[in-house]
């Protein structure tokens, strides 16, 4: 059994105390610089409100183990969570629509969320003002998270069963050797260890400085006040029988504290801390993570809360802070082992709503060796190496805070740094009226204002005001001239990699679901399983060489995962950055690449998924037979330096055949329609190969991780499935993440939408129970408070016999 060391005693090393020595991992240790179960981090003075709801599927899934866990913890005979519900209410026509795509998000996950009129609020808060609200998003189960209390009944619970809690001990450097942790040096002395995992909350950035990384996470002081007692919750003798409160539309969220409230504010300027400015518990006034409130950043808080509960005008403010809690640059928390050294562990940047559903998840993935949930969003390992400087931290980290209850389309990109990182193709792209938004830190263009003559030749369906942000009929009449002709899509910002060494072949073989064995120049389509079969992603295998393989993977996770795999005489290295990628897709892709090769590229001499290295005027390329838009085309790559003469050759030579540039929103609309899944979207690791119909890229036989799991499926008996649906009117457009209904009963959520402009249809790919999956059964979509009916249609829907792809 490891020996385990965890490093703070906030809610999330608590829990994660609790999770492991209820899984037999006895041997864990605590560490805490403060006080039990007292010890002056954010936890000590959160104010515990719990709203579940969340865009992200598992950020709402960690608040639902939160709540439910929570919930059956007692702390004296009292409940740890207090159900009081919560209100998150709209004064605005605009902020009334989000709540109905926020009840979706809740509906799609299991939460009891809907939207209510002003009247019910008013019956559930009678604080709220009269005539103000327009509507509520109410959820039953939200409420107080009792944290602090909680940490006392978890510790204490771990203790019993063999946990150690060691307080007023603080972590000052963490022992390695070959590459792994062997334990922590303190002011008590050394403690060894196996595994260490920081949760240090605010104070991550110094532990991570300890073992050279670079934390991505920014403290900043976000302000909270308690009212004076008020008249009119005089009646009240309990902690909280009010629901919690939020009103994003101003930076606003309320709890009650017996007879007083607590006004929490996110419309002040973002302040941010360094964490190595942190005070220590001796010097901090009141405790580390709270800073001397500082009232001139206050102003207009009052005047804010006001309007919506008018009974906070004359009450005083009896208590204030400045509190100190993490943003991350993406907003998502840290989880995971790092990839820079064996045994360092971090959950990192978690509020007490996901506290226990992050500690769960920490906890399986120790144990297990995976955890149940998909968790690639929160993976440590994620970061693309520009998002972990100082100064990137600091903004995007502040941007967050600034950010944290707006309204945003889920294809907003950040405001700035911008541009950060630009393809080779970048200059002739804005030549050509390219509209930006941000992948991987990169420029991406949606579509391109130079094609909106092509307006002229294709109809395309209009869309709502939501729907068309970041959006333009030029998207459809893109993809629609790619079908027709030829259209050059800039691919670089998909990540790419290379396996080279003795014994690569094998490496991959027991890594990946594919059949390998191929002669060089061939390509593979497969998947990383975990040992449960599910699906850590999907991976396009190029075999360049013996032992020299090209891969097209989905993000640093994957190449951090086969870096750690590899065996010593296997070099795994990401090559995103140093090469660009074009997909010359369409019809007319063959004729225009062999105007520019000498090289045969007839079906017979460049078969569908194989490669070739060849010559695209002066430039050397390698040319890899396949196309995510479901036409005969090529994805091309070359060295970095390369990309401008590459993308003229082309464009020159592509005159004769009408070639247009195509941006990711023709790209998205016509994967869908082919069917082809994006990974983190469409499936997770959640997911098994036959739920995601990807049972095709699974090689029979054994000898690959997850071979155990998945040979012992049986593909007629799965619970859930993914399908397409088309909705019935093709004017009805959805986004993605929306809820799916039978017979008004939710069963199920959409992953990727898009108008398929070949076939004339609105698509919506998306999760049903198994029973629910058959071609034609009837469904409804809710896109905000409209019900779309759809059916369950063919998948795909467009040239299923490859035709097109193979030909
Ligand atoms: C004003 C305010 C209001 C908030 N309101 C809410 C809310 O309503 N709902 C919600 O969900 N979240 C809220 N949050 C966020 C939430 O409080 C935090 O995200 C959460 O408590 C972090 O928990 P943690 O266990 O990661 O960190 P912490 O609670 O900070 O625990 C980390 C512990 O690590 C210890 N430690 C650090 N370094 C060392 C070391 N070197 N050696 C030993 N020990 C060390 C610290 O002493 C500390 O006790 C709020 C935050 C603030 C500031």
């Amino acid at each position: 059994m490891p020996k385990i060391v965890i490093i703070g005693a906030g809610i999330v090393g608590c829990s994660l105390a609790d999770e492991l020595t209820e899984r037999g991992y006895y041997d864990v240790t605590v560490i805490e610089k403060g006080k039990l179960w007292n010890p002056g981090g954010s936890t000590s003075h959160a104010p515990g409100v719990v709203f579940q709801t969340n865009g992200s599927r598992t950020m709402a899934q960690f608040a639902r183990q939160t709540v439910e866990k929570l919930y059956n913890l007692h702390h004296n005979g009292e409940n740890c969570f207090l159900k009081v519900g919560s209100l998150e209410i709209a004064t605005t026509r605009e902020r009334l629509a989000e709540l109905y795509r926020r009840a979706g998000f809740g509906m799609s996950v299991g939460i009891n969320a809907r939207v209510i009129s002003p009247d019910e609020a008013l019956k559930l808060n009678s604080l709220l003002a009269p005539n103000k609200v327009l509507g509520a998003l109410y959820v039953p189960d939200d409420g107080i998270a009792r944290a602090k209390l909680a940490d006392e009944v978890m510790g204490k619970r771990s203790t019993s069963l063999g946990a150690k809690f060691i307080a007023e001990c603080e972590v000052l450097a963490i022992d390695q050797s070959d590459g792994r942790v062997t334990g922590v040096q303190t002011t008590l002395g050394s403690f060894p260890a196996d595994i260490i995992v920081c949760c240090a909350g605010i104070w991550g950035p110094k532990i991570g400085a300890m073992v050279g990384m670079s934390m991505a996470i920014q403290p900043l002081a976000h302000q909270l006040c308690y009212t004076a007692p008020m008249p009119e919750l005089a009646s009240y003798k309990g902690e909280a029988e009010l629901p919690v409160l939020r009103h994003q539309g101003s930076d606003l969220y309320f709890r009650q504290r017996g007879q007083s409230l607590a006004v929490g504010w996110y419309g002040h300027r973002p302040l941010p801390v360094k964490a190595e400015d942190i005070l220590s518990c001796e010097l901090a006034q009141v405790m580390p993570s709270q800073m001397p409130f500082t009232p001139e950043d206050w102003r207009g808080a009052m005047e804010h809360a006001i309007e919506v509960i008018p009974a906070l005008k004359d009450v005083g403010i009896a208590e204030s802070m400045n509190g100190l809690f993490s943003f991350t640059v993406d907003n998502m928390p840290l989880m995971g082992e790092w990839s820079g050294l064996k045994g360092f562990w971090v959950a990192e940047a978690v509020w007490i709503t996901h506290g226990c559903g992050v500690a769960r998840a920490m906890a399986e993935w120790i144990v297990d060796g995976h955890p149940l949930l998909a968790v690639h969003e929160c993976d440590v390992n994620r970061f693309e190496p520009h998002q972990l400087g100082a100064l990137h931290i600091e903004e995007r980290g502040t941007q967050n805070y600034i950010e944290v209850y707006d309204l945003l389309h889920p294809l907003q990109p950040m405001e700035s740094p911008r541009p950060l990182r630009t393809t080779g193709f970048y200059q002739r792209q804005q030549e050509l009226g390219g509209f930006f938004l941000e992948a991987s830190g990169y420029e991406r263009a949606q579509w391109f204002e130079a094609n909106a003559a092509l307006l002229a030749r294709y109809t395309i369906p209009p869309r709502d005001e939501w729907s068309s942000k970041f959006w333009s009929p030029i998207v459809g009449a893109e993809s629609c001239a790619v079908r027709e002709g030829v259209g050059l899509f800039d691919i670089t910002t998909l990540k790419r990699m290379e396996v080279i060494g003795r014994g690569a072949l094998e490496f991959l073989e027991r890594l990946t679901t594919g059949n390998l064995r191929k002669k060089a120049g061939s390509i593979t389509y497969c998947l990383l399983l975990n040992e449960k079969a599910g699906i850590l992603s999907d991976i396009t295998v190029m075999r360049r060489g013996e032992q020299d393989f090209f891969i097209g993977v989905n993000s640093n996770i994957d190449i951090n995962y086969l870096k750690q795999s590899a065996p010593d005489t296997v070099h795994v290295r990401d090559i995103t950055a140093g090469t660009i990628g074009l997909g010359l897709f369409g019809p007319k892709s063959r004729e225009l690449a062999q105007s520019l090769t000498y090289d045969d590229l007839d079906n017979k001499a460049l078969g569908y998924f194989k490669l070739k290295h060849t010559y695209l005027g002066h430039v050397p390329v390698m040319l890899a037979r396949l196309s995510y838009v479901g036409e005969l085309g090529y994805e091309i790559y070359t060295t970095a330096d390369l990309a401008l003469k590459l993308w003229d050759t082309l464009w020159k030579a592509g005159k004769n055949y009408g070639l247009i540039a195509a941006g990711r929103g023709a790209f998205n609309s016509m994967r869908l329609e082919k069917g082809y899944r994006s990974y983190g979207t469409d499936m997770t690791s959640e997911h098994n190969p036959h739920e995601a119909g990807l049972s095709f890229a699974v090689r029979k036989g054994e000898g690959y991780k997850g071979a155990e799991a998945f040979n012992k499926l049986n593909p007629n008996e799965m619970s859930k499935r993914l399908v397409c649906l088309v909705l019935e009117n093709p004017e009805h457009v959805v986004l993605g993440k929306e809820p799916v209904l039978h017979q008004g009963k939710t069963v199920g959520y959409v992953t990727s939408a898009y108008f398929g402009h070949t076939i004339g249809k609105q698509l919506a790919y998306a999760w049903v129970p198994a029973e629910l999956s058959a071609q034609g059964i009837s469904l409804t979509i809710r896109y905000f408070n409209h019900d779309y009916p759809a059916i369950v249609g063919t998948d795909p829907q467009y040239d299923p016999q490859m035709t097109r792809l193979k030909s």
